[in-house]
């Protein structure tokens, strides 16, 4: 267990890099987490370069980057590797991609979004009336597809078929059936024919997380009496020849693909009804799903999924085209709306370590001879007793006296002094305790409890509500590791609790052989030099759902591009929220709160409670404090 045999490999193997790296993060040789740019494969930036570059720019931790190679080229590889699964199967279409708006919806990743994916005609796709607007001033006509989901008003329908004049390919996909009557009495009133899509309900079930989006129990789309409806309300308005598009959505973070396959397979046979109904099918929208490999197990447990991308278009290009072959109708055009898939890698969110609590510090209280106390004395009689054979006993008698040293002293029977005392003797067997586990887990008959008892805890400089909304709300797994040290062995066994001071403001799910572990080990802090973690995979969905807990609010956003010579450029930076900002969300006016202030310093002069220099001094503190950013500052 010594320093000397631990190696790089050991340090991948704990912190899984490989397996959800993708090939993009990797552990280089002087320990450093780096990133790799698929543009030139020698090419490799240690993110604690780059956060050198962002602190000398002011940008102090924590900071959300965005590397924009990494996003580039997933749109690159989701669009070629259709092109070339079709190509290999000899399928009759071409592939579409759209992006879901509401997967990321910040200007600046849509914009990107866009412009990677111009030259493959990638579109996005829109489920409100904003979202809409986001589409149409992001694209260009005549265009990619715009895919409009949700439910849809008038007002929502009169736009889009404005912009269908204009160029934009807009397509309205129907949702339910009440939307139908809008539709078709909109595009009459404006002479302008709609591209209508139909959203069905599959039957197939798939497993994971978001399985309520699919099966029965989906709230949405069209179930098959609800599609004939449609159909029936198309032809009666003579509009049959508007429908063109079939669109299902069995969930995000489908990690099996035989569910992908089933659920093609299904939608296929709608695909075969709707054309032989007569409408003019030539899309088919597989909707979202294509996951990704949080905890790097390439497993079909739910944060992972037991298929790559090539084997997932390969498998949804030939399931199509064998379904359509048997009935001799044309290849439609293949659409998907991957949103997780495309922007999660992109976004890494960094942060250092301000402070621990543990166990690894305690010290011994000086012992006396004629100790009074019966608890204290029971605790070092425990202390001096351990062993590995005793470890059990010892365990459980301190715990015993500890509690019971807690109960007196509620009951009034014992002094603070005494109890700071207890507590300390409790921390140092605690800490006994953990090195026999280590050395000897079967010495303890719960190793797994003991290991999160006496975790200690690191204190990150971020909010879990506000950065990763999902690792609080549904249990996301998101990889975190150390961005430097990774040559080192860990000798701390930590969680990882942010600056919210919640309960439930932490990182306790690590991916260990299979298990979740609610502990990471990590490094000792040194006393003059930062520890900096990344959280990683974490643009998709993390950003709008983000809420002001504490009002910490958004970190600061630094966008980067690395050139194939390995030097990088700060692309884009966005100042997080300040104080004012924070405030003025929750409908405070920081000038009101000012001038409040400054009337309570002014009296405070008055009253020759302060000189007016002092008042000087307090008013600019209150207005740096406005100005200041949300998080720890150093
Ligand atoms: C959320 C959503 C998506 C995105 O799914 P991912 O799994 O993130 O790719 C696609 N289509 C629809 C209709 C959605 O609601």
């Amino acid at each position: 267990m010594s320093q000397e045999d631990w190696t790089i490999q050991d340090a991948d193997d704990l912190y899984r890099v490989s397996g959800w790296g993708s090939g993009y993060f990797h552990i280089n040789d002087a320990g450093q987490l780096a990133v790799r740019v698929p543009q030139a494969e020698e090419v490799s930036v240690p993110l604690v370069d780059l956060i050198e570059g962002m602190e000398a720019r002011g940008h102090m931790m924590p900071v959300l980057l965005r590397v924009q190679n990494l996003l580039e080229n997933q749109i690159r590889l989701i669009n070629e590797t259709f092109a070339k699964a079709i190509e290999d199967s000899n399928y009759r279409g071409v592939y579409r991609g759209v992006f879901p708006i509401k997967v990321n919806q910040q200007a600046q990743v849509v914009e990107d979004i866009v412009r990677f994916g111009e030259p493959y005609q990638h579109g996005l796709e829109a489920g409100s009336k904003a979202e809409l607007m986001i589409a149409l001033s992001m694209l260009k006509t005549p265009g990619p597809l715009i895919v409009c989901n949700g439910y849809k008003d008038r007002e929502f329908v009169e736009l889009g078929l404005g912009m269908l004049k204009l160029g934009f390919k807009v397509i309205f996909v129907i949702e339910t059936p009440s939307e139908l009557p809008i539709i078709v009495e909109s595009s009459k009133a404006m002479g302008i024919k709609p591209i209508i899509g139909v959203r069905t309900k599959l039957f197939s079930h798939v497993s994971g997380h978001w399985n309520d989006t699919s099966g029965d129990r989906s709230m949405f789309g069209l179930n098959a009496s609800q599609l004939v409806g449609v159909i029936d309300g198309l032809k009666a308005a003579g509009m049959l020849d508007c429908l063109q598009f079939l669109h299902y959505h069995l969930g995000s973070q489908i990690p099996n693909i035989r569910d992908i396959r089933t659920g093609v397979r299904e939608a296929c046979r709608y695909y075969v009804e709707l054309v032989e109904e007569g409408a003019p099918m030539c899309y088919l929208d597989l909707g979202g799903g294509l996951a990704v490999d949080y905890d790097g197990s390439r497993s079909s447990a739910i944060h992972s999924r037991n298929y790559g991308l090539e084997e997932y278009c390969v498998d949804v290009v030939e399931t199509i085209q064998s379904v359509l072959d048997e009935q001799g109708i044309e290849h439609p055009t293949i659409v998907t709306e991957s949103g997780r898939a495309t922007v999660a890698y992109s976004s890494i969110l960094l942060f250092n370590i301000l402070d621990q609590t543990g166990f690894s510090d305690a010290q011994l209280p000086p012992k006396r001879d004629d100790e009074p106390n019966r608890m204290l004395r029971n605790l070092y009689y425990s202390y001096d007793t351990l062993s590995e054979k005793t470890v059990q006993e010892c365990f459980n008698d301190a715990v015993y006296f500890r509690d019971e040293a807690r109960d007196s002293f509620m009951r009034g029977l014992l002094d603070l002094r005494t109890r700071s005392e207890v507590e300390q003797i409790f921390m140092v067997i605690m800490a006994e305790v953990r090195k026999i586990a280590e050395r000897n887990p079967d010495a303890l008959s719960e190793p797994e409890v003991l290991k999160t008892m006496l975790a200690d805890i690191y204190y990150g400089n971020f909010s879990v509500f506000q950065s990763l909304p999902d690792a609080w709300a549904i249990d996301q797994v998101f990889p975190v590791s150390p961005l430097h040290r990774l040559a080192e062995r860990p000798t701390r066994t930590t969680i990882i609790a942010d600056m919210t001071c919640d309960s439930d403001g932490k990182i306790d799910r690590f991916p260990e052989q299979g298990e979740m572990s609610r502990v990471l080990p990590l490094h000792a802090l040194k006393s003059d030099e930062e520890y900096y973690l990344g959280a990683f995979l974490v643009g998709a969905y993390q950003e709008t759902l983000g809420d002001l807990h504490n009002l910490l609010g958004d970190t600061h956003v630094v966008s980067v591009y690395i050139d194939e010579d390995g030097s990088y450029e700060f692309v884009n930076e966005v100042e997080g929220d300040s104080v004012a900002d924070v405030l003025s969300y929750v409908e405070y006016h920081p000038q009101h709160l000012l001038k409040n202030f400054r009337k309570t310093a002014e009296k405070a002069v008055r009253d020759g409670t302060i000189s007016a220099a002092e008042r000087q001094r307090l008013v600019g503190a209150f207005e740096a404090g406005l100005r200041g950013y949300t998080y720890y500052e150093q």
